[in-house]
């Protein structure tokens, strides 16, 4: 158990340590392939801003004329301030202007668009445009905005900048430019930024997700098989062990019979008496019957397992067949059980092998005797429909839980109660039940609830 737990723990522990890793991986993929996105875009860029014969600022001719005539009408306001706080009231609200004007007027996203599109890539993006410095120039110098030593920031330099222009993540450089006129100079940076990137990402990356996530489940798909297999195995193993503890169980004691009978005999006062001599042999003879019986049983199954066994099958009445089976039973147990028989066979004949359709009731009633805490009480029902003969054995004994349930048709399976040896037996007879059913084209199935009783069925068509 300890070891089995300590397997599990071990298999659990991997295979969590192989998702991490596949995560760490992925997370790298996904990284190195962001920045792939962002070099192939930057260099994209570039190359649409060299291809306006390295005159970007002509995508903002229209913004450059507008804030000529803006620039000159708001340096008259602004020399009449004197007021500090009007002052950059003031200047905030041309910020503002010279913001809106730019982003409005942004040509340059039309073109770089066409440029992307042209060259096959995702035209879709949004831009930011943002102003490191702006001046308006008279007589005098009015700082709107800005300070100068921004303006040469390389981009993704780790100079802190004024929180207004801080780039994001997602965020691509395009171009840092100035433009001025008669009255104004301004610095600006065009930056793009795609809002769809994780789908493009997702896209660029699905073949090692995907093969990723198929590693995973093929390496938890073999753990769960394994275990499985394991699982059995030691079930197997357990049952073999069970199966040897009551085989050896149930050949000691008629061997023990045997013996102690065979040392009676020797005893002189049981010689001298003919009547006690006869009840020892009869003894000897009745245990070595059973004895041979337990061998043989275990010899014909093993036998079964190598070769598949021959029925002789014979068209017989089924009802006469189990009213002879029954009552044998009965006699043969001096009548340890009150046995009710119902049928409604219609006088169907069946196909039957009839030594080992005997065994197969015989078995499912002998249980029924064995597994029984009180006075057992068997009802058999029988009845022919659908091609099909069906035969009910029900009893009041102690039931059977739903796990055993699965596995009591199974090779050496003893339900728990069973391997305690208050109830003798080798895990055979249900093995041997089905596979006579089974062997006969039929089947052999059990509904039962601990405590009040199991209902065996077998179909046999005919
Ligand atoms: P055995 O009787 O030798 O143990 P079987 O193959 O006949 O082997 O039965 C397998 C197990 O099924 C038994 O150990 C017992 O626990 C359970 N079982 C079989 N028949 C009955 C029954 N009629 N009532 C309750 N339990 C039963």
């Amino acid at each position: 158990m300890q070891k089995r737990n300590t397997v599990l723990i071990l298999a659990v522990f991997s295979i969590l340590i192989l998702i991490t890793s596949q995560i760490i991986i992925i997370r790298g993929v996904w990284k190195q392939n962001d920045e792939l996105l962002k070099l192939r875009y930057r260099t994209l860029s570039q190359e649409a801003v060299a291809s306006m014969r390295g005159r970007p600022s002509v995508a903002y001719d229209t913004v450059s004329r507008l804030l000529d005539d803006y620039s000159s009408k708001k340096i008259k306001e602004l020399r009449e301030i004197t007021d500090s706080a009007k002052l950059a009231e003031k200047k905030k609200d041309i910020l503002t202007y010279v913001t809106v004007l730019l982003n409005k007027e942004q040509d340059f996203s039309d073109i770089l668009s066409s440029y992307f599109e042209e060259n096959g890539f995702e035209k879709n993006f949004n831009h930011i445009i943002s102003i490191n410095n702006l001046e308006f120039i008279d007589v005098d110098t009015f700082l709107i905005y800005g300070d100068r030593s921004f303006v040469n920031r390389r981009p993704g330099s780790r100079q802190k900048m004024p929180s207004a222009l801080k780039e994001t993540k997602s965020s691509i450089l395009v171009n840092r430019q100035w433009i001025g006129g008669n009255n104004y100079i301004m610095n600006f940076e065009y930056s793009i930024d795609f809002s769809d990137k994780r789908r493009m990402i997702l896209q660029e990356i699905a073949w090692t997700l995907t093969m990723s996530i198929f590693s995973i489940l093929i390496v938890a798909i073999l753990f769960l098989y394994t275990y499985r297999n394991l699982m059995e195995e030691k079930r197997l193993s357990n049952l073999k062990t069970d199966f040897i503890n009551n085989m050896t169980h149930e050949l000691k004691t008629p061997l023990a019979t045997i013996t102690v009978a065979g040392k009676t005999l020797e005893m002189e006062q049981i010689r001298a008496d003919d009547s006690k001599i006869l009840e020892t042999a009869k003894l000897i003879g009745k245990q070595s019957v059973h004895l041979n019986q337990l061998i043989n049983m275990i010899l014909e199954i093993s036998m079964w397992e190598r070769t598949q066994f021959q029925l002789d099958k014979k068209k017989v009445d089924i009802e006469e067949v189990m009213n002879d089976i029954v009552s044998s039973f009965s006699a043969g147990c001096r009548d340890c059980a009150s046995l009710s028989q119902k049928y409604c066979f219609n006088g169907v004949k069946a196909d039957i092998d009839l030594v080992y359709f005997t065994t197969l009731i015989n078995n499912l009633l002998s249980n029924a005797v064995k597994y029984s805490d009180k006075e057992p009480a068997i009802d058999i029902e029988g009845n022919a429909e659908d091609n099909n003969i069906c035969i009910k054995i029900a009893d009041n004994g102690i039931g059977i839980n739903r796990t055993d349930q699965k596995h009591i048709f199974d090779k050496f399976y003893r339900a728990s109660s069973g391997n305690i040896h208050k109830y003798k037996g080798l895990g055979l007879g249900l093995y041997y039940v089905k596979k006579i059913a089974v062997a006969h084209g039929g089947d052999v199935t059990v509904s039962s609830k601990p405590g009040k009783g199991s209902i065996f069925t077998i179909t046999i068509p005919y």
